[in-house]
């Protein structure tokens, strides 16, 4: 298990300040730019910036490490419709091309995610993501003409199998091959296309939420509610993290005493993946948008962040359609970003993977190493990617993928739910994501095609496959309690308790573990309360090394076991609501965090709805339930 306060050599990527285009604070619109200008001999396209996506996909999701988004031709085996932007070149000439692409599956079959690129109606020769690992591949030279100064450049899918480009670069000079190396390329890209220095002040907040989950949302409508002036800065167009349309977690847990927020913002108990969850998000996104006092920086990425003071101080955010930059002041933050981002650059020690059973004496002799381990390891619940076919009235034709064989086998399947989750000792939650999400596409490929062999799966289309990786599990900031699972097992009441659940608690190991035959499959074990319910205390909820930054989510301060029940969405709902009321105790009594858990906790809980006149417990579904024993 990883304890750790630093990694220097991530820590160097969202260092670096970046130049910024200016756009005013508030609502974001989505905004395109179709072409740049870039000086006389050279031109980069970024295709996060294209005016037409086309079927490509804007895939965001790795950008807080790996520094740039791209577009992923998610087309499902069929390929994509092209993406397109204006281009204009200073001169003519003959132009050496470059994309920033990279072959997700290299072996010894053709590359899945093949493309090409197009100048106007001319095809360049060379097929791209052909060449494993993110790269600039050499396209050769194009003749630009005079008369094609103004041109379109497109990207033409091949295969509908997730290929993927991030930038387009044309030079004069042959040698001009653009730099690989992840602490110059940011800056290199941004100078290349044209962006301005400095980012954009967007002004100061009261309190600065990274990531819109369920548990960001929870905390911006528990802070508005007392006039706590808030900035949202989330990374998808939509809210709602694991429960949004984008990856459709149903969400689980009770409200507890928080039922007039989260009915706001979960959904109903549908299967997983059902589309359903396209409805939930447009109440929730509804509901937020009513919002008085929330600012919303969607489609914006938390790249950076300053301290002062040993304070977090200003975060700074990419939005990804125009790279424009944004840097945002603010006097009380909340990570909800579900990795822990805000802890992590702020130097936070932090957890990942988990404890020896000895350390929180956690130790399940029952289930022995698959629940607790004699000595701490990196493996945490795996990411998963769900999907779901559907009938069609003919027999679908759906070509050969050899490149997913060696990780579906024989393995045959028409849908796939939460127990489709990969986690690897080697592999990192956060820095290995993208690797990751691969897998499950070869996984979910594999056993398609192999299902579809089959005369009862003959007529099943793929019908929708998430692009986004769904996580459980990734760093655990480090608060002034750290949340176990004997406290959740033996039901400690916490006089500073503000999240209650009953849930029990659940681990999941890899079915690989025990012998299955493919290793993208998990299975869950569950553990008993003794008493009904557990309790989360505030002092989990807050970080012990930065006096201004609460974490609401699954990166609050719990052990791995720990975790393992309060970390479905509702729970977590109930902990944005505590850190959301405490931000306006800590704006009404100007004090942070930790002095709002010691001097007006009393407070915090009656917010909370957990002391005075009690308002009834909630459930899921909307039923009263049981009443615990009141807690001091
Ligand atoms: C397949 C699967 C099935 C599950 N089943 C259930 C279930 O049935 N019910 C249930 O309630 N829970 C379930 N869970 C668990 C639950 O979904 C997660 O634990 C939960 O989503 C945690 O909520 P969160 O708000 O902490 O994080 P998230 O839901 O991950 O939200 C965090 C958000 O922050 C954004 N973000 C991250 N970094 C940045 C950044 N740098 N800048 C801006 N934005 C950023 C992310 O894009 C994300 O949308 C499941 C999880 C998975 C993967």
């Amino acid at each position: 298990m990883e304890k750790k306060t630093h990694d220097p050599a991530q820590k160097r990527l969202y260092q670096s300040h970046e130049p910024s285009l200016s756009f005013p604070a508030g609502h974001p619109p989505a905004f395109r730019q179709d072409s740049f200008f870039h000086g006389p001999q050279i031109r980069l396209v970024e295709t996060a910036h294209f005016g037409n996506l086309g079927g490509w996909m804007l895939d965001s999701q790795f950008e807080p490490y790996l520094g740039f988004s791209y577009l992923l031709a998610h087309g499902l085996g069929k390929p994509v419709a092209n993406a397109s932007s204006k281009i204009t070149f200073p001169k003519a000439g003959r132009y050496h091309v470059w994309a920033l692409t990279k072959d997700w599956c290299p072996g010894e079959w053709e590359s899945p995610g093949r493309f090409q690129i197009l100048l106007g109606d001319q095809i360049l020769k060379e097929t791209f993501g052909t060449e494993p690992d993110w790269n600039w591949q050499s396209g050769g030279a194009v003749e630009v003409e005079s008369n094609q100064l103004n041109s379109e450049l497109s990207l033409k899918d091949l295969t509908g199998f997730e290929g993927r480009c991030s930038a387009i670069y044309f030079s004069l000079d042959a040698d001009d091959k653009p730099p690989i190396d992840r602490d110059t390329l940011p800056q290199w890209r941004r100078e290349k296309v044209g962006l301005p220095s400095t980012a954009v002040e967007q002004g100061h907040y009261d309190l600065i939420i990274v990531g819109g989950g369920i548990s960001g949302c929870a905390a911006a409508i528990a802070a508005d509610s007392q006039g706590v002036k808030v900035a949202m800065i989330h990374n998808r167009p939509v809210l709602g993290g694991n429960a949004s349309g984008e990856i459709r977690v149903h969400t689980e847990g009770i409200h507890g005493r928080a039922s007039k927020i989260l009915d706001k913002i979960d959904t109903p108990h549908y299967p997983n993946s059902d589309p359903l969850a396209l409805e939930a998000d447009q109440k929730r996104m509804q509901n937020m948008m009513a919002l008085k006092n929330v600012d919303y920086f969607l489609s914006h990425t938390m790249n950076s962040l300053e301290m002062k003071d040993g304070r977090v101080h200003a975060v700074q955010a990419m939005e990804t359609a125009n790279g424009a930059l944004k840097r945002f002041t603010g006097t009380q933050f909340l990570d909800s970003t579900g990795d822990g981002w805000l802890g992590h650059m702020s130097g936070c020690e932090y957890r990942y993977g988990r404890e020896s059973k000895n350390e929180f004496n956690e130790e399940w002799e029952e289930h022995g190493e698959l629940w607790s381990p004699e000595k701490p390891d990196n493996r945490v619940m795996g990411s998963s990617v769900m999907w779901y076919t559907r009938a069609t009235s003919k027999r679908v034709k759906f070509p050969a993928v050899p490149w997913a064989k060696p990780v579906a086998k024989n393995y045959a399947a028409t849908e796939g739910e939460w127990q489709w989750e990969y986690s690897h000792n080697d592999l990192h939650q956060v820095y290995d994501a993208e690797t990751i999400r691969d897998h499950m596409f070869r996984a979910i490929y594999g056993s398609y095609s192999n299902a579809i062999k089959r005369r009862q799966n003959a007529n099943l289309e793929l019908d929708w496959i998430s692009f986004l990786v769904g996580k459980r599990e990734s760093r655990r900031i480090v608060g002034d309690h750290i949340y176990s699972g004997v406290d959740a097992r033996d039901s400690i009441e916490f006089p500073d308790a503000v999240v209650i659940e009953r849930r029990k608690i659940d681990v999941h190991y890899q079915q690989k573990l025990l012998g299955y035959p493919v290793d993208f499959k998990s299975e869950a074990i569950f553990q008993a309360i003794k008493n009904t319910y557990y309790y989360i205390p505030y002092r989990s909820l807050y970080a012990k090394d930065v006096p201004n930054l609460q974490m609401a989510g699954r990166c609050f301060s719990c052990t791995h076991i720990g975790l393992g029940g309060p970390r479905v969405m509702n729970t977590c709902g109930q902990m944005g609501v505590a850190t959301g009321y405490a931000a306006g105790l800590c704006k009404k009594y100007g004090k942070d965090p930790r002095e709002v858990g010691r001097d007006h906790i009393k407070e915090l809980r009656k917010l909370c709805g957990h002391e005075g006149e009690l308002p009834p417990l909630i459930d899921r579904a909307g039923d009263t339930i049981a009443e615990p024993n009141e807690l001091s």
